[in-house]
């Protein structure tokens, strides 16, 4: 397997960046907690552990950077808090790697892996000739503790 930190500088160049430690870092503290959806101070915290000379502002700039190139996404979970997860960096695959769950009692976002919306993008596509290139599902409900406490109610 190719080691991460490669594949993020190769990436990086690609995109006619130049290969700095701090975006390496940012992309590999997303990169290994893809169910976590960090804020930028969330992420600061994490690579102000390996860099303890960066600044939050620097983080900032970078984090926008990265999301206006794809790698990295921007997520509104409707907690109020703008949060990030990695990209996919498979441009060969359709852009997708999880649903988001989101459970209105206790605000825990759940990730559902896997793709049932094929059907549902083709038929758009016949019906409306509207090529449809990534979609964004959130749904919100109550994940099964909380689920459990409302029938106990
Ligand atoms: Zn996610
Ligand atoms: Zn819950
Ligand atoms: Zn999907």
């Amino acid at each position: 397997m190719p080691d991460k930190k490669d594949r993020f500088k190769m990436l990086l160049k690609e995109k006619g960046l130049k290969v700095t430690t701090q975006r390496v870092d940012i992309l590999e503290a997303l990169e290994m907690r893809p169910d976590k959806h960090l804020t930028a101070e969330e992420i600061y915290e994490i690579v102000k552990e390996k860099n303890p000379d960066i600044g939050l502002a620097t983080v900032y700039r970078t984090i926008q950077l990265l999301a206006e190139l794809n790698l990295i996404d921007k997520l509104n979970l409707g907690d109020g808090y703008v949060r990030y997860e990695i990209g996919n960096m498979d441009e060969e695959k359709k852009a997708h790697h999880h649903h988001h769950l989101i459970c209105l009692s206790c605000g825990n976002v759940l990730t559902f892996q896997g793709d049932l919306l094929d059907n549902l993008e083709n038929q758009i596509q016949k019906s409306m000739g509207f090529e449809v290139v990534d979609h964004e599902v959130k749904m919100y409900g109550y994940c099964k503790d909380c689920a459990a406490e409302r029938k106990k109610e």
